[in-house]
């Protein structure tokens, strides 16, 4: 069964979470120090490998844009896109779907950024 990381930011919860089941690692909230930033990152990705999804309710939780980003980019890295490309892509689609909705648009560039740090990071 395919599970990875996903990022998760809406008012329940800000870290990483299973694509699978309700495991999360909620970031702490002071953490700006960027490398403590990437030892949370990494720490996460330790716990992640170690859960098991049997262990943890099944996922209902409702997606949030930036992981709908992700999402759909990480689909076309899977059929051999370049990140770079995969993210382009998204965020032309979203942009002719969004047309009306600035917000939308500026949510999805900084979406794509996000993904593109992450992945080289090694993180999905
Ligand atoms: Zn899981």
């Amino acid at each position: 069964m395919g599970r990875w990381l996903t990022w998760v930011s809406d008012q329940h919860l800000q870290g990483w979470a299973c694509s699978q089941c309700e495991w999360n690692f909620p970031i702490p909230s002071l953490l700006t120090d960027p490398e403590a930033k990437s030892a949370y990152d990494r720490l996460a990705a330790g716990k992640f490998q170690g859960h098991d999804c049997a262990q943890h309710p099944a996922r209902t939780r409702t997606k949030s844009g930036t992981e709908l980003f992700a999402e759909r980019a990480r689909k076309l890295v899977m059929r051999g896109y370049k990140p770079k490309d995969a993210v382009d892509l998204v965020l032309q689609e979203i942009m002719l779907e969004h047309r009306s909705e600035p917000k939308v648009v500026e949510q999805a560039r900084a979406d794509a950024e996000d993904f593109l740090r992450r992945i080289r990071q090694g993180l999905i």
